[in-house]
């Protein structure tokens, strides 16, 4: 009986609560626990929500949620009778008693039932285990459809009564045959305490596709890794317990036909029943950031929708209407304002098939693939060869009909796998591809680059000429022209760094070479997924932190967040270019390469640190996806450059062009420079000037910061182009160009320390305002700042002392 079910006044104690767990712990944590008294005090008018008294407190809850709270109705003389005695088992443990005298306990144990269900393809043995878990007699046949109706048997294990249900072998949990709503209605509606998912170890990958959505549905499973022997006999391995760890659900090996596992299955399922093991994790399958975010989108809706409840994970539900498979929904009546959520679906879903170029369902069917892959790759090897595999998978391909993903695809993919991410080859090939990318980013790049420089010089002399000299002409020429326009010249190699990337996104590749890179990247305390941010770093920072979102373990994005910043971006080459090359001639192309070389040994050397202070945990497993290779749609790669321009260009129209006004206004201000005339000779125009800085409040600040950084060998002028490279690194040149002549003011030792405090300090605005809104919280965007900056002082300092002992 459950709670709904009580008439006003009756009184009954709790003997269990159903539903995943964020709901059971929010009831738990209202007071409704197994042993405990409740009574129905009112319904409202129309029936809902109803008040109880529980804990001499009144609590009330909605009917869809006393329907979840399993109770025991008892008489007035028992209700008085438990009042007075201790209430439950470990009461009385403490009390120093059996508990086993405990009058409640003895009724409690006496109804105490575990719900488990047991679902899987057809053929998996689902049938043979049941008989072997609770010693019926079942009909096992080796063909599909043998169970078409559940059956459900009671039994005692250890003390523990089990109602253990059979269902029929089913591909997934979209309510098309009569098998699939019978073992949807299963599982919805009647809630089992543990699923247990029958899974063919011998045709793994296909298999395992239906436990993807036994996790958006966030049940307690326990995985029955059947037909154990026949995976044995291939020679094939599997490391279930990493595989349990990926999936969030212990995995058991079982052999059905000779009842082999079910005493370790029975016991895995009392814990998990009881909470008790630790390998239960609630996961998601990551879909693309276009679905997760219409997901999100939809799960707005459906929590302010009066009707719902957690009973049901939003997720699943938001994907259910995602996919426009709305039957369950619509039957259980969850929702009030379903019409609105399935016009909202309708359209995400349209606008998703158009960029995937496909329909919602092989798009989904895709993810959940990539998910198994990827799992499957880091804990199953198969034996020798394909071939042998298929010789061996025997009836496998029987009731393909029932999937929902091309096959052929599948195994194109599975072709291209084994040369890209092939144990000797994957390497240097991804070594190659990143070659022919910075190749085509820097020299491709170059004509676009010209092309824009000399729009820019175009565009300041026919500002100069047609405007009067004046102090709105310094502001538009020298501030905003100038700072704008120094920063606009990167856009050309940005795009075809980003084409690039989002080539191997949305191929597939990307995925491939995490996977690759992952061995490399456990050195350092972090995962492969990590390496894609990093690369993207070279490039500009700012997407590489907002590339950091595939991460799903929030220390390890904030690690790789915070380490980001030493990968020298693009926008420091200038900088190194122009001070290397003055001073070091021949040698400068090594030097800028052990420049690059040392941002990311610093990048490591604070991933360690980062990872045994703040940031300690222990490995947290995840699967990589191995989405099926593909090629990409026109659309999704427009979308991903459009995305990207539109956030390169926002940047330059916001931070950047507020910064060269900035940095221009303190150049000029408080004085403006004494009009010289016309003919005046360049040489004194260049002092005027200089003098004129040195006045101005940049000057002044330049002077104000110059006892920091003058152990470093610089000057207050080359402290101003640091200042100013906080808005952008591109500003320091510029800012340099202005106001000093570098080949006068350094040495190469001070060179050389100006150029690795380059590389290493604060990085810029974009990155600050990157990490804070990536991280959720400004603190981290200060840590960076000064951590980073700090860093840049003391390799600085280093560089520059020991750089005058030789130089
Ligand atoms: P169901 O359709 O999932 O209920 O599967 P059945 O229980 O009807 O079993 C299908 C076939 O697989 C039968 O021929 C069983 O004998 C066989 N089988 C079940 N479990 C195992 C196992 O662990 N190993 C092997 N080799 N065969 C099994
Ligand atoms: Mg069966």
């Amino acid at each position: 009986m459950t709670l709904d079910e009580l008439k006003e006044g009756q009184q009954a104690v709790i003997l269990k609560i159903k539903g995943r767990g964020s709901f059971r712990h929010r009831i738990i944590e209202m007071g409704f626990v197994r042993g405990q008294m409740v009574q129905v005090v009112r319904s409202a008018p129309l029936k809902d929500p109803v008040a109880f008294r529980i804990l001499d407190s009144e609590v009330s809850l909605r009917r869809a949620e006393a329907c979840c709270i399993e109770v025991l109705p008892c008489t007035e003389d028992e209700a008085r009778e438990f009042s007075t005695f201790l209430p439950v088992a470990k009461d009385w443990e403490k009390a120093g008693k059996d508990p086993q005298e405990s009058p409640l306990e003895k009724k409690l144990d006496s109804h105490s039932v575990i719900d488990v269900c047991m679902v899987g393809n057809p053929n998996t043995g689902k049938t043979s285990l049941y008989n072997a878990l609770s010693g019926a007699f079942e009909h096992v046949g080796n063909y599909s459809g043998v169970t078409v109706d559940a059956k459900t048997i009671v039994f005692t294990y250890k003390g523990h009564r089990i109602r253990l249900t059979d269902l029929p072998g089913t591909y997934s949990f979209s309510p098309y045959s009569p098998e699939e709503k019978l073992v949807m209605e299963n599982l919805l509606e009647h809630r089992p305490d543990v699923i247990v998912n029958v899974v063919d170890a011998s045709n793994i990958e296909r298999n395992l596709y239906m436990t993807t959505q036994l996790i958006d549905m966030d049940f307690r499973v326990v995985v029955a890794l059947n037909m154990f022997d026949e995976l044995e006999a291939s020679g094939a391995e599997l490391q279930y317990g990493q595989l349990g760890k990926l999936l969030g659900m212990p995995v058991i090996p079982t052999v059905g036909r000779l009842g082999k596992g079910t005493d370790a299955l029975l016991d895995k399922v009392i814990d998990v029943n009881e909470d008790r093991d630790c390998t239960v994790r609630h996961t998601h399958i990551p879909y693309s950031e276009e679905i997760e975010k219409a997901l999100h989108a939809l799960q707005e809706q459906i929590w302010k929708d009066p009707a719902y409840n957690d009973v049901y994970s939003s997720r699943y539900i938001a994907i259910k209407i995602l996919e426009g498979d709305l039957e369950w929904v619509r039957r259980s009546g969850l929702l009030s304002d379903l019409p609105a959520l399935e016009k909202a679906g309708e359209e995400e879903r349209g606008r998703i098939e158009k960029i995937f170029g496909e329909d919602m369902d092989q798009v989904f069917a895709d993810y959940r693939y990539a998910f198994v892959r990827g799992a499957l790759k880091e804990c199953y090897h198969r034996p020798g060869s394909r071939s042998g595999k298929v010789a061996a998978g025997a009836p496998a391909e029987a009731g393909e009909e029932g999937l929902p993903v091309v096959p052929s695809r599948r195994r194109a993919t599975e072709r291209i796998d084994a040369v890209l991410t092939h144990r000797i080859w994957g390497f240097p090939i991804f070594l190659a591809f990143m070659w022919v990318m910075f190749q085509a980013t820097f020299t491709l790049g170059q004509y676009p680059m010209d092309w824009i420089e000399a729009g820019v010089d175009w565009l300041t002399g026919g500002l100069d000429r047609i405007l009067p000299d004046n102090l709105f002409r310094a502001l538009l020429v020298d501030g905003v022209v100038q700072g704008v326009g120094g920063v606009l010249v990167f856009l050309p190699n940005i795009l075809i760094l980003f084409l690039f990337i989002s080539f191997m996104e949305s191929t597939g590749y990307m995925a491939r070479v995490a996977f690759i890179m992952d061995k490399l990247m456990h050195t350092i305390g972090l995962h492969g997924k990590s390496f894609i941010p990093l690369l993207i770093g070279f490039g500009c920072n700012v997407p590489a932190i907002m590339a950091t979102r595939t991460i799903e373990n929030r220390k390890d994005r904030l690690i790789t967040m915070l380490i980001v910043p030493f990968m020298s971006c693009s926008a420091r080459l200038p900088v190194y270019v122009l001070l290397v090359g003055m001073f070091f001639g021949s040698r400068s192309g090594t030097i800028i390469f052990l420049i690059y070389l040392f941002g990311i040994l610093v990048s490591i050397l604070t991933a360690l640190l980062l990872r045994h202070t703040f940031l300690k945990s222990f490995d947290s497993p995840f699967v990589m996806e191995m989405p099926p290779y593909r090629w990409p749609t026109w659309l999704s790669i427009w979308k991903g450059l459009g995305n990207r321009t539109m956030q390169y260009l926002k940047k330059i129209g916001g931070v950047i062009l507020l910064a060269s006004i900035l940095v221009w206004a303190l150049g000029y201000f408080p004085a403006s420079p004494d009009g010289l005339p016309a003919d005046a000779s360049p040489q004194s125009m260049a002092l005027a000037e200089k003098q004129h800085l040195e006045q101005s409040y940049l000057g002044r600040i330049g002077r104000f910061i110059e006892p920091v950084i003058k152990p470093l060998g610089m000057d207050w002028q080359m402290g101003v182009c640091l200042l100013a490279g906080v808005s952008a690194k591109e500003v320091v040149v510029s800012t340099m160009s202005v106001i000093m002549d570098p080949q006068a003011a350094f040495t190469p030792v001070t060179a050389l320390a100006f150029v690795f405090f380059v590389l290493l300090y604060f990085p810029c605005i974009g990155v600050f305002s990157a990490v804070a809104k990536e991280s959720g919280s400004w603190k981290w965007a200060v840590f960076m700042a000064l951590y980073t900056t700090a860093v840049a002082w003391l390799v600085s300092f280093a560089v520059y002392r020991i750089g005058s002992l030789f130089l």
